[in-house]
């Protein structure tokens, strides 16, 4: 048997066994929308773990840590999310959003360097690290960091102030709407993500401990990039529609109060999940750049 084969064969084996107790959790805290979201979640979570334990600890990271800040609600949070957006239950449009990119580059990663390597050396005891793991962990920040930006940011005080123009002050809720407090989320966010990267790099690598700093702060900069680009997207790009008998702007075009809302501005086909995605292609990109600098000059 080729090892690969091999390989793909144990990592879908242990990819199972540790997510299948996930899956009732998941179900018992509303986590996922029944049965699209649960069904996408779950091989999503099991691709991810054939790519890299560590990335799936990232995802579980992401997902454990946004769905719970999500759920923190207060009476005025409520009432922004249900004219802004959807729920704090995600469905398969959602998850896939929030997952593809770091999966896009993970599936490079395993067949560019992973893959090769194995072959190469005989075997995949040795986890290691390479520029396109690196962007999966920088895509994962981003939706971290950007989750953590809106939730922190329409919970509590502090009027946002539009990206594009930081004089102009925009109802909470608002696409491309920033405050200082959850721009500061945001970096907690991208952080956390990036401390498992670190975690792998101290149990897997030889590089020194410098060098892993280095990378450890560059991954947390390009996740909270990546969610500040999300907001810019918001504040431009995406497509924003009105609600004449509300008088509110939304992401919605049928609104909370079931009126159908007419189109304002930005692209239609720029929705919320679009925005979602090309963010983290963003910060993919940057840290495959980011990395290649680092390993260059260190
Ligand atoms: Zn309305």
């Amino acid at each position: 048997m080729s090892i690969i084969v091999e390989y793909l064969l144990q990592a879908l084996f242990w990819g199972v066994i540790f997510n299948f107790p996930l899956l009732f959790i998941i179900i018992k805290l509303k986590l996922l929308t029944m049965p699209g979201g649960i069904l996408t979640g779950a091989t999503i979570a099991i691709m991810t773990y054939i790519v890299s334990p560590f990335l799936w600890c990232a995802l579980l990271a992401f997902f454990l840590t946004s769905s719970l800040i999500s759920k923190q609600s207060t009476p005025q949070k409520q009432m922004i999310t249900a004219e802004f957006s959807k729920d704090s239950t995600r469905d398969a449009i959602q998850v896939l959003s929030n997952s593809l990119p770091a999966l896009l580059f993970g599936i490079m990663f395993l067949s560019i360097d992973f893959f090769p390597f194995i072959e190469k050396s005989g075997n995949f005891s040795f986890l290691f690290v390479s520029p396109l793991i690196y962007a999966a962990f920088a895509s994962l920040a981003t939706h971290n960091s950007d989750t953590w930006m809106t939730e922190v940011g329409i919970s509590t005080s502090g009027v946002p102030r539009l990206i594009t123009d930081l004089k102009k002050e925009v109802p909470k809720g608002t696409s491309g709407g920033v405050t200082l407090k959850g721009t500061s989320a945001g970096i907690v966010g991208s952080m956390i993500i990036s401390l498992i990267f670190l975690l792998q790099l101290l149990l897997h690598s030889n590089i020194s401990l410098i060098h892993m700093i280095v990378q450890f702060i560059f991954l947390t900069f390009a996740g909270t990039l990546g969610g500040l680009i999300d907001s810019f997207e918001g504040a431009t790009i995406q497509g924003l529609y009105y609600c004449e008998h509300c008088q509110k702007v939304t992401e919605r075009q049928i609104h909370k109060c079931g009126n159908k809302t007419s189109f304002l501005k930005g692209y239609r086909l720029v929705t919320n999940d679009l925005v979602n995605i090309s963010s983290a292609l963003f910060s993919g990109i940057i840290a495959l750049i980011g990395f290649s600098i680092i390993e260059g000059i260190l």
